[in-house]
């Protein structure tokens, strides 16, 4: 999630195969009366987690349960504000089971299926649940029928930006989305927590003139259907949905990586051009951090005031600034935040919410160096800056090891670990603080967390950061 920095100022489709473990060819008579098609899970092993307990959220996600695969099947209709739709789950349940319960939004459920086998699925308090009998480690298939008119919830924050969360309908009756830390379920039945990572197939039909944009790597359009496939793991407050009319702009990143802006027809022609500077983005990150990770990237352009790293396609809203001369220069350094979460986030993605610092951090630290070149600022200054601004954050908000479950993303979690990793920087020189930064996301896809940030970060300097780490995000005051 985006946080302006003050310094400048101051300064797939579904695979079905037969049962490989059974040698011998099935009678017709008992494959006609199979209930439902045998299916290779073993496609979806990429989308295979190890679900923990949210120690911020615990209310949410269900850590007896790994999703490995979300087939979303969405139809948006704004003349009645409707959203239609048919969601496969593939999942494999952690632990022996009698129900399947998961997040997701009042919607009204048409009808739902495990196995094949219709069953009476129900909702309430934000949860979905429905009877099976499930072993461990024997994955199932779940389909949910369902619509309803989307609805945001309150965002557990005192951010000035704070919105509600999950998908939200414009007055135009166009839908978008913004699900940090959770809120994915307001639009599809979800394991919606961060340490269950998932792959993704969308399909989402829109109104005629209409686009439809998500999260993942564009696929074929059929109609005005439109597709998008994750074969990289996501996690649920990484996806992203918007339904609107929008212009589409496309282009080529480095290596030609294919890039997609989406935006409104009004949209100021200088808000555009930084939307048109991914490609510089892409490649200076690249530069500092190693391959751009995925497939493809983009920007969709929605009316928040937020702005979003979801994965291959960041949801960017227009950011409020009191002097609008210095908006250009914000929406510079968000762009480039939300980027450089593709590394940071995205691919390799924090296990829980006490640890959001290890996302922050790291897009905050890159915005800062993109920041501090671009305005000549030097390490000098901005190390003064930094040790003000941990100072006062630590007395106001705390340390950034500790995120209080009402007080979601503050700016502990950002600028003070980004300090952490300017002492680690300096302690270490650009050689080794890069190369380590480049290896951590190569080695590191996946869920990390603090530990296995601090042994990585021990293994690749051969130095013990391990009192400086816990100093900076435990200290009620900044380390010396
Ligand atoms: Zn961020």
């Amino acid at each position: 999630m985006r946080r302006t920095s003050l310094v400048a100022a101051s300064l797939a489709a579904l695979t079905l195969a037969g049962c490989t473990s059974d040698p011998k060819p099935a009678p017709v008579a008992a494959a006609a009366a199979s209930k439902a098609p045998a299916v290779d899970y073993a496609a979806w092993n990429a989308g295979r987690s190890a679900p923990v307990a949210d120690p911020v959220y615990p209310e949410r996600g269900n850590p007896q349960l790994d999703v490995l695969h979300y087939g979303l099947d969405l139809a948006w209709d704004p003349t009645t504000r409707t959203l239609t739709g048919t969601a496969t789950l593939r999942i494999r349940p952690l632990a022996d089971l009698a129900e399947i319960r998961l997040d997701f939004a009042n919607y009204t459920l048409d009808a739902s299926t495990v196995d094949g086998q219709p069953r009476a699925g129900s909702v309430a308090k934000e949860k979905f649940a429905i009877p099976a009998t499930l072993t461990k480690d024997k994955p199932v298939t779940l389909v949910v029928k369902y619509h309803g008119t989307p609805a945001t919830v309150k965002m557990p924050s005192h951010r000035g930006d704070a919105e509600g969360l999950g998908l939200t309908i414009t007055a135009d009756n166009e839908l978008w989305t913004m699900q940090e830390p959770y809120g994915a379920f307001t639009w599809y039945p979800v394991n919606d927590q961060p340490s269950d990572r998932a792959l993704y197939d969308f399909a989402v039909t829109a109104p005629e003139g209409w686009s439809a944009i998500a999260s993942g790597t564009p696929d074929k359009q059929e109609g005005n259907t439109f597709r998008y496939t994750s074969r990289d793991p996501v996690a649920s407050y990484l996806t992203t949905l918007a339904v609107g009319k929008f212009q589409k702009e496309t282009a080529t990143g480095p290596h030609g990586l294919p890039l997609t802006y989406w935006y409104k027809a009004d949209t100021d022609p200088v808000i555009l051009s930084y939307l048109r500077k991914s490609p510089q983005y892409v490649e200076w990150l690249e530069k500092r951090f190693g391959p751009y990770p995925f497939p493809s990237g983009g920007i969709v352009l929605v009316a928040s005031e937020s702005g979003m790293e979801t994965q291959q396609m960041i949801t960017m809203g227009i950011p409020k600034v009191a002097d609008k001369s210095r908006l250009p220069n914000v929406m510079d350094g968000d762009l480039l935040h939300e980027y450089a979460h593709q590394w940071f986030g995205d691919a390799v993605t924090t296990s829980t919410w006490n640890d959001l610092w290890l996302n922050e951090g790291w897009a905050m630290y890159a915005q800062l160096l993109w920041e501090d070149e671009r305005d000549h600022v030097t390490d000098a200054q901005l190390e003064t800056w930094l040790r003000k601004r941990d100072a006062d954050l630590r007395a106001k908000v705390g340390p950034p090891g500790h995120p209080k479950a009402d007080s979601f993303a503050e700016s502990n979690v950002y600028l003070c670990p980004a300090a952490m990793l300017h002492e680690i920087h300096q302690a270490v020189g650009d050689e080794k603080f890069y190369a380590m930064a480049r290896d951590w996301i190569a080695q590191n896809k996946g869920s990390q967390d603090r530990a296995s940030f601090v042994a990585f970060v021990n293994r690749h300097t051969g130095q013990d950061f391990t009192a400086l780490i816990d100093a900076w995000l435990d200290s009620p005051t900044t380390p010396a």
